[in-house]
């Protein structure tokens, strides 16, 4: 497998791995689907990621996206979503695997397919869901999608503090607050949102300190608690970054 150096500057990596999956107006995805989550939902598989989380489901594709994956324009994203949508009875939609907005290219791709699906599927609803890094960046991204009055944007925290950041992205620790800013911009823009955690990673004490924090930090939206889908390849990565899971007390 490709060797990356940890840590790295993963607005760096952004832009880079940006350049690798778009082309034009194009993202690349590798697979459209109906799943279960969310009480069903129809799903966008993309590749592409500032971050190489050590218990990332998708960590093969997002290590070398510039080898997954075919490029599709934003109309070919929305029918499809669309097709499977009418096919499968549901009205939920979203984009995952990867991280939507890498830089203002994606960010103009998903902001085209959010209005596609808005114009074409008004009842629907489309569920962001972003690590929150690039968000973070500037308030320009929480303004334009204060737009689409169907969103939901889930805000997949990853540590709750800057050295387990560090550790399960592969990033930079000096990012830790940058998702937690996004959360700041959303609220400030009237955008519907929630963050969320992997559990599994942290003890209780840990949680309620950074239940605490983010309270401190004006954001009193409910933290979604998600549990860790540990497959063999997840516990040999987390394992070689030498993280413990399990849920601690
Ligand atoms: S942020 Fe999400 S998509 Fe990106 S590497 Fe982490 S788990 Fe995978």
């Amino acid at each position: 497998m490709k060797e990356i150096a940890l840590p790295f500057d993963p607005v760096l990596r952004s832009h880079e791995v940006e350049h690798q999956v778009m082309s034009g107006n194009r993202r690349k995805y590798y697979r459209f689907r109906a799943t279960g989550f969310y009480g069903g939902i129809v799903t966008a598989d993309a590749v592409g990621c500032s971050f190489l989380c050590a218990y990332c489901w998708n960590y093969r594709r997002n290590l070398s996206p510039e080898k997954e994956g075919s490029f599709f324009s934003p109309d070919e994203v929305a029918d499809k979503l669309l097709f499977l949508a009418r096919r499968s009875g549901l009205n939920q939609m979203r984009i995952s695997g990867a991280e939507p907005i890498l830089g203002e290219d994606s960010f103009g791709h998903l902001i085209e397919v959010l209005r596609l699906l808005a114009e074409k599927a008004p009842g629907s609803r489309f569920i962001l869901e972003t690590n929150g890094l690039i968000l973070g960046q500037s308030r320009k991204f929480a303004r334009s999608l204060s737009e689409f009055k169907n969103l939901m944007v889930r805000v997949c925290l990853k540590a709750t503090d800057r050295e387990k950041f560090q550790l399960i992205t592969g990033a930079s620790r000096d990012y830790f607050f940058q998702p937690i800013q996004a959360l700041l911009f959303l609220k400030e823009y009237g955008v519907d949102f929630w963050p969320a955690l992997t559990a599994d990673l942290f003890g209780n004490e840990e949680i309620n300190r950074f239940r605490t924090f983010l309270l401190a930090n004006s954001v009193r939206a409910e933290l979604e608690l998600e549990e860790l889908i540990v497959y063999p390849f997840v516990e040999e990565n987390l394992k070689s970054r030498e993280i413990k899971f399990g849920r601690r007390q």
